[in-house]
Parts: structure tokens; sequence; C-alpha cells
């Protein structure tokens, strides 16, 4: 409990209220690989997109060494799975689908990532913005880690009209991103009703089938149908994907935003 001014006491979450994720009505959603989004969030953003939510997509890396078959050929893999990021987004509604096109495995910069994101949220001007976790404890993939931190920080860099973005100049169209929902986090404080597509999340994933074969799918459903009773225990419903929700003024400078 905190006191203003007034004298009042007021939790943390009422001085700091999250963004509703639920009510969003454009949302970009950032992916390091192919199949992040849908791994992380699918069945959210297929809600999202029934709501009347507009969403778009923007893959940062062409996922090119998504692979144990040592014959396939890198740039040949890129192409497959732009197909199977194309494909997936068509069958959870997604309106439009932005490629990076960074090398998958390349330790990309966070600069240059960054200013890239900042272009296209200037240009998509999303009211909230969805990526992996880059605080997720353990997470050692570096395309993950960069990509979720270039976001974040994309996000808050975007509404600077003096922030440039990849092309140098200054861009006359600022914008200001309300919040971003982190999948793939360990400190959830989102957890959306997926009952009604849940079965629509797997069907995308299957669409990626240069990642998963039946065999596969099959291992990743039982772990996801763990995690989405997890979430959704004590909550009135049977599945749920959990986010991190943090309004984009607690991305600077705020020692509360974990515990928010
Ligand atoms: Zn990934």
């Amino acid at each position: 409990m905190l006191k203003t001014n007034g004298g009042e006491t007021m939790t943390l979450q009422e001085i700091i209220p999250l963004p509703k994720l639920e009510q969003c009505k454009r949302l970009l959603c950032v992916q390091p690989h192919p199949d992040d989004n849908e791994i992380g969030a699918g069945a959210t953003i297929a809600k999202l997109v029934h709501n009347g939510c507009e969403v778009v997509y923007l893959t940062v890396t062409d996922g090119r060494i998504g692979s144990n078959d040592p014959k396939i050929h890198p740039r040949q893999l890129a192409a497959i799975r732009r197909k199977e990021t194309e494909a997936s987004a068509r069958l959870l509604g997604v309106s439009a689908s932005f490629f990076l096109d960074f090398q998958d495995g390349s330790f990309i910069s966070e600069q240059a990532v960054c200013r890239k994101i900042t272009d296209v949220i200037r240009e998509v001007q999303p009211e909230m913005v969805m990526t992996v976790d880059p605080f997720l404890p353990y997470e050692t993939h570096y395309d993950h880690r960069t990509v979720g931190m270039a976001t974040a920080g994309a996000c808050m860099m975007a509404s600077l009209p003096h922030f440039q973005g990849s092309q140098g100049d200054l861009p006359a169209n600022s914008w200001s991103v309300a919040g971003v929902a982190f999948y793939n986090t360990a400190y959830p404080n989102t957890y959306i009703n997926v009952d009604e597509t849940w079965n629509l999340k797997f069907t995308a994933i299957a669409a990626h089938k240069s990642q998963f074969d039946e065999e596969y799918l099959k291992k990743v459903r039982m772990y996801f149908e763990l995690k989405g009773e997890e979430y959704a225990k004590g909550r009135g419903f049977d599945r749920a994907e959990a986010f991190k929700v943090l309004p984009v003024t607690c991305l600077h400078v705020n020692v509360d935003a974990i515990n928010l």
C-alpha cells in the first residue's frame, strides 16, 4: 500500500494500471523466429482477431538454421519457413506480415534490430506490442534475448521524434505504444481465457511442417495442455495463455515493474 498526497492509500496496481490485452484494437506481434508467436500466444492471437483486433506479424530472423538435417540448405529452409509463417498467420486471421530477414543465429545486433522494429511500429501504429520475454531466466537463445530487448526498447523509443529509425532520417510519425505483452514469461500477470481458440493454436503450430512432425507435435501439445491448465486453474475456465503485460512507461527506471 502507498499513500498519495491526498492521504488516501492505493495499491501499486491502482497507481499503475496494466493495459488490457483483451481490449487491444491493434496489436503488433514481434517474433524472433517464424513459429514463436504461435507457440507463445497462438490461442490469444486467434481470440483477439475474433474480438475485432487487427493483428500484424513482424518476423525478425529468417529461421535458416532451424533444422537438424545437415543436408538442407539454409537458404532453402528460410524460403520454406517464410511460406509456413504466412500459412500459420492466415490460419489465425493475422492481417499483415512484415519480415526483417536477419540471418537466424548470426548474433544479430540489438541496436540494428531496434531501429528496424521502430520503423515498423511507426508504420503500423499498434496500440500494444507482443513479443518474447527477454527477462526469462535461463533463456540462452541469443535471438530471443536480443529480439525481446530490442522490441521493448523500440516501444519506448518509437514515441521520441528525434530517435532515428533504420533510415537515419528524423521521422515525423513518432508513435506511442500503450503497452507490451511478453509471452514465454516467468513473471505472468495476465491470464487469457483461450478455451474457444485452444485447438486453433495447435493447427497453426502444425503449419510449421519443417519444425513439427506428428510425433513431436504430440509431445509439444502434452506440455502445453499441462501449462494451459495450470495457468487457468481457479479462474473459471479450462485453458489459459499467460503474459507479462506492462505499460511502456514502466520499461524504464521502474523498480516495481517486476512486481506489477
Ligand atoms: Zn524462436
